[in-house]
Order: structure tokens, then sequence, then C-alpha cells
């Protein structure tokens, strides 16, 4: 299947330092970088913790839903690597175990959420590699 947003070209990787990343999300989980020693969230690439300066990454298991932080629309065309001619926009997520991802929606028609909706993590099909997404709200009674 083709990704609705980018070309296959732009697929990251899978084997450079976030395979761990798109192992899991090949099977449909979301897997997060977290300290081994102290288990504090790290950024995607971070590799020495900045609660208790470790440099052992864990790679875990994380919630696939979050609240948007900030949301933005964006109007530039690449043509031949952005596929849409349409302004599509792009959230940046704050999940419950204090992970931070900016994500793109995983199809054209999710409407742009507002700052403190809930939204769940998917994943794309981008080439051959699996990257999270966003998908619509999640209702405020969800569990
Ligand atoms: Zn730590």
């Amino acid at each position: 299947m083709t990704d609705w947003l980018l070309a296959p070209e732009l697929a990251p990787d899978p084997s450079d330092v976030l395979a761990p990343l798109y192992a899991a999300a090949d099977r449909g989980e979301l897997h997060l970088p977290r300290c081994a020693a102290c288990d504090l969230a790290l950024e995607l690439e971070q590799r020495v913790c900045d609660g208790c300066g470790a440099a052992e990454v864990a790679w875990r298991r994380a919630e696939q839903a979050g609240t948007v932080h900030a949301v933005t629309v964006v109007h530039r065309l690449e043509p031949g690597l952005v596929r849409t001619d349409r302004p599509y926009p792009v959230a940046d997520v704050e999940l419950a175990g204090g992970h931070r991802l900016v994500l793109a929606p995983l199809s054209p028609d999710i409407a742009p959420p507002a700052v403190g909706d809930r939204v769940a993590v998917g994943f794309r099909r981008l080439g051959e590699v699996a990257v999270p997404g966003f998908t619509t709200p999640v209702p405020e009674d969800a569990p």
C-alpha cells in the first residue's frame, strides 16, 4: 500500500538507531526509549539520561494514546516527496509515559485535532517501514 503523505524513498532505514521502534511498529506496537537505570522517558535518539546520567537505553512498550500539546497545519508543497497537494496537520503528542512524538495523521481524511484533544497512535506504511501517526481523537470517556 502506498502512503498517502510521503514518497516511499523517504522511508527511514529500519536498521538505524531507531530499529527497535520500527521492529515493534511492524507488529503494530509502539516501543519507545527509556533510561535503563531510572526509567525516565528519553528522546528518540537520546543516549544519555538527563535524570541520572546513565548511558543505557531500554526500549519499552508505550501507551498508544496521548494528548495533543501543539498542532500546526503544513501548507508546503514538495512535489515528488510529499504526495498530498492539500494542507495537512502535524501534531506534537504527549504520551502518558512522558514521551513526546511529532506525528502526521494516519490518513488524509483525519481532521486536525485541537490542543488538549486525546488522540490514538497507530502506524502508516512508508515503503517497507511502519512509522507512527495519529488517528482521530479518542472520546473523553475512553479508558
Ligand atoms: Zn536515568
